[in-house]
């Protein structure tokens, strides 16, 4: 058996799907040749790309009038691609953000490079919720507080922020669009197309290998790019081209391809919410009833996803991390910024992964606690 692998990203893939590729590696379907070594204008990769974009279409029930948009930079690359793209749609070059967490907050910089970007909201400071102090970054700005200029031509919101391990799903229906980065829990639950206008997310958590961007954009935020949008990144060229404006990552697509035909075959995105509800809250249960752990972010908005935790005792941090390695839990290191750990459990990892991980937890527990 392989070890379990907790990484924030890129991350776990589903066993199936590596097994399918490595058989399809030498020779696609028959064509006598890899993935990677086919043409991207021919009908076999054409074949290809048009079954990865219908199945994500079923997956996420992405309604007829949003483009589904392949392209390349990974996330980081959208915060100022989507600037570029749509802050001139209202006429006023203006945008809102909310920062709930470190990836957001690099949004709304790289944003303000490109027009009057303000912050809507922000969770950067410790506030007082339910008596309890929340420290920054551990909870999330309710859209009742959200500061929104009627002018602007969008918000910015991150839906889960991976390193803080905070994650927020009923969004508000504003009056100006809404653009959503799902990097971090992508196809982990529905996205509500009624109130998002946009949503992007690098491959490399839920969906695939890195590589790969995927945006669902309402076609009619298209068209507004400014000047200055290199036309490899302007969202109405790279959609009338079907994501074939340049070439495309070839193989991280094929690679999405099959994790969209495995998610279809464990039951779709509504089997995996349930089941990464089921897994996050096996954890998050085993961490509020021990002393010796502790997750920070107020219980309302914790991530499904990614599920940073502290030890009481930081001087066993290195010999936790050595022990869960010999135990087959592997890159369970918190991120550098926040230190602690943190458990990513995607799509592709199972419950027993997390049985696997309490279970390992108690004993560290009782030998050190
Ligand atoms: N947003 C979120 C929520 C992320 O988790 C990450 C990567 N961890 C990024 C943006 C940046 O993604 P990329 O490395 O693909 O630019």
């Amino acid at each position: 058996m392989r070890p379990w692998n907790f990484s924030a990203g890129p991350s776990v893939l589903p066993v199936d799907v590596l097994e399918q590729a490595a058989r399809e590696m030498l020779d696609w379907h028959g064509s006598g040749m890899s993935v990677m070594e086919m043409s991207h204008r021919g009908k076999e990769f054409m074949q290809i790309r048009d079954e990865a974009e219908q199945d994500l279409r079923d997956l996420l029930q992405v309604p007829d009038d949003f483009a589904v948009l392949f392209m390349q930079g990974g996330a980081q690359a959208q915060n100022a691609i989507v600037p570029m793209n749509l802050l001139g749609l209202a006429g006023h070059n203006q945008a809102d953000y909310v920062v709930s967490g470190s990836w957001s907050k690099k949004s709304f910089k790289e944003a303000q490079r490109y027009g009057d970007v303000r912050l809507a909201a922000s969770s950067e400071a410790s506030t007082e919720i339910n008596q309890q102090t929340q420290a920054g970054f551990s909870w999330f700005p309710t859209p009742d507080t959200w500061e929104v200029r009627a002018t602007s031509s969008y918000v910015h919101v991150c839906a889960n922020e991976t390193i803080g391990g905070v994650e927020f799903n009923d969004w508000p229906l504003l009056s100006v669009p809404l653009v959503v980065d799902v990097s971090s829990n992508i196809l982990s639950r529905p996205i509500d197309f009624s109130k998002v206008d946009m949503a992007y997310a690098g491959a490399q958590k839920n969906a695939g290998p890195a590589g790969l961007t995927i945006v669902i954009v309402r076609k009619d935020l298209l068209g507004g790019a400014s000047e200055y949008c290199p036309s490899a990144f302007n969202y109405d060229l790279v959609a009338k081209s079907q994501s074939m404006f340049n070439t495309p990552p070839t193989y991280p697509i094929y690679m999405a391809g099959l994790v969209f035909k495995w998610l279809k075959t464990q039951g779709g995105v509504a089997a995996m919410e349930q089941r990464n509800q089921q897994k996050s809250e096996l954890l998050y249960r085993y961490l509020d009833s021990s002393d010796f752990y502790h997750n920070q972010v107020e219980p309302s908005v914790r991530s499904r996803m990614n599920i940073p935790f502290l030890l009481a005792k930081p001087e066993l941090d290195a010999l936790f991390l050595a022990e869960a390695e010999k135990a087959g839990l592997l890159q369970l290191k918190g991120h550098k910024s926040v230190g602690g750990m943190r458990a990513s459990i995607y799509n592709a990892l199972p419950l027993a992964a997390v049985e696997a991980l309490v279970a390992f937890m108690k004993d560290f527990e009782a030998k050190h606690g």
